[in-house]
């Protein structure tokens, strides 16, 4: 098994973070699981905390609001160095944060999706306007899912301001968030390349939250349907390069940051489940020993020790992507591995956990049930299983989009 060792500039970090998951999110995870849209209130003061330590440098990377590339991003590290940034304090911090509750953590003010993409892609003078503003990410419309080249959303140039027309659906933190990150077409003939993403701020007339989703799980955080009609936004607030001919890989480039942070989910989910089985294993008298093959041991021990396998594969892809991220390397291929393998490893561990624990996995007296429908979700959205496949496919087998469908 490779082990590797956290950075040691992170470990308070990592400590802080387990410490507020054990001890802020754990123990009102089933009330917010059961109190579906209702605001944990809880979280306000622990936002604040989170606040304090980026402010103060400490824990820069805190959350999923923290990913950012260096400037030359995607251009190959220049001085031959490596750097342990904010990608990969993110994801670490993000794992401990979900070991203690997912929805909790997507509820946490000013750490939204669209925090991530205004890290990634937006200009120095567009990241201290929209400092210290919880932003969500619209991408999903009725009609558009995972093919997000389809999105009819319309943004029109009208003088210092784009007018965005359209509808969003299933916005996470939608409702909650100051600001949404909406993805529209500057212009629907000319397909993918003509995809921007606009900062619109909750309060500008024309953008309209409908309502919420009722969910299988994460029920902590609110999905939100928006409206925008005739919405004005500042040309300002568009995200990237304007030209049409640059648009779609910068928009895409969000994903390479945000894709590691939901594996990191993922993992830090199916940790929770693997801990959790482990010790009701030990309870029931079953013993797991590394040091004796698997299958000379009970099938239980042995069942837990191919979970822990696979999670150990979801750990080090998902490390390897933010850490190229940190690093300035193309990581789109490797964003989209840690993405299909942790949110296929979380599922499958969740549930096998479950299993082996029975009744017991299956009540609510345990977490293990709502890890298992909380797991869903993050082999859906940022793209789903098979969207993840398709793109390590098209990119190990050098094939375009519409080559490979
Ligand atoms: C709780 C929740 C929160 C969400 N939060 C956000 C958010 O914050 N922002 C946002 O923009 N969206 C969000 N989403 C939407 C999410 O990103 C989409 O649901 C996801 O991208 C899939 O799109 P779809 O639901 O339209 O499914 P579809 O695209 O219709 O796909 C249906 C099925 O077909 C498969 N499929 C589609 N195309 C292919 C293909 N080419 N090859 C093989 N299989 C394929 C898919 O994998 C899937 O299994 C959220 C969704 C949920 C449930």
């Amino acid at each position: 098994m490779i082990n590797l060792e956290v950075p040691r500039k992170f470990a308070e970090l990592v400590r802080l973070a387990h410490q507020a998951a054990a001890e802020v999110f754990r123990p009102i995870s089933r009330k917010y699981d059961l109190a579906e849209h209702t605001y944990p209130r809880e979280l306000d003061m622990f936002a604040a905390v989170v606040d304090g330590m980026q402010a103060s440098g400490e824990g820069s990377g805190a959350g999923a609001g923290g990913a950012r590339r260096a400037a030359g991003a995607h251009a190959g590290s220049s001085d031959g160095g490596v750097r342990n940034g904010t990608n990969l304090s993110s994801v670490l911090s993000i794992m401990e944060m979900c070991w203690g509750d997912i929805g909790l953590l997507l509820s946490m003010p000013r750490q939204g999706l669209g925090n991530s993409a205004i890290a990634s892609v937006a200009t120095a003078e567009q990241q201290a306007r929209f400092a210290g503003k919880w932003a969500a990410m619209a991408i999903t419309e009725p009609g558009c899912g995972s093919d997000s080249a389809a999105i009819t959303t319309t943004a029109r140039l009208d003088g210092d301001h784009y007018v965005l027309n359209g509808e969003k659906i299933f916005v996470t933190a939608g409702e909650r968030a100051d600001a949404v990150v909406v993805w529209a077409t500057l212009d629907r003939s000319r397909g993918r390349e003509a995809i921007k993403s606009f900062v619109v701020e909750k309060g500008t007339p024309g953008l309209t939250v409908v309502g919420c989703e009722h969910k299988l799980c994460i029920r902590a955080s609110d999905t939100a349907t928006l409206y925008l009609s005739d919405c004005r936004v500042p040309r300002e607030n568009l995200l990237g390069n304007p030209e049409i001919e640059q648009g779609f890989a910068g928009v895409m480039q969000t994903f390479d940051n945000t894709r590691p942070l939901v594996a990191a989910m993922a993992v830090g989910v199916a940790r929770a489940a693997l801990e959790a089985t482990r010790s009701l294993l030990a309870e029931a008298g079953v013993q797991i020993d590394y040091d004796r093959p698997a299958n000379t041991q009970h099938a239980a021990a042995a069942a837990y020790l191919a979970m822990e396998s696979d999670w150990e594969a979801a750990y080090l892809l998902t490390l390897r992507a933010a850490w190229m991220a940190d690093n300035n390397r193309p990581n789109s291929l490797q964003a989209s591995m840690a993405k299909a393998k942790a949110g296929r490893a979380c599922v499958d561990i969740t549930l096998r956990c479950v299993e082996l624990a029975g009744s017991v996995g299956y009540g609510e007296r345990e977490l293990l049930e709502k890890w298992a429908r909380d797991a869903k979700i993050l082999d859906i959205f940022e793209g789903t299983q098979q969207i993840q496949q398709l793109i390590v496919a098209r990119r190990l087998l050098g094939k375009s989009s519409t080559e490979l469908k």
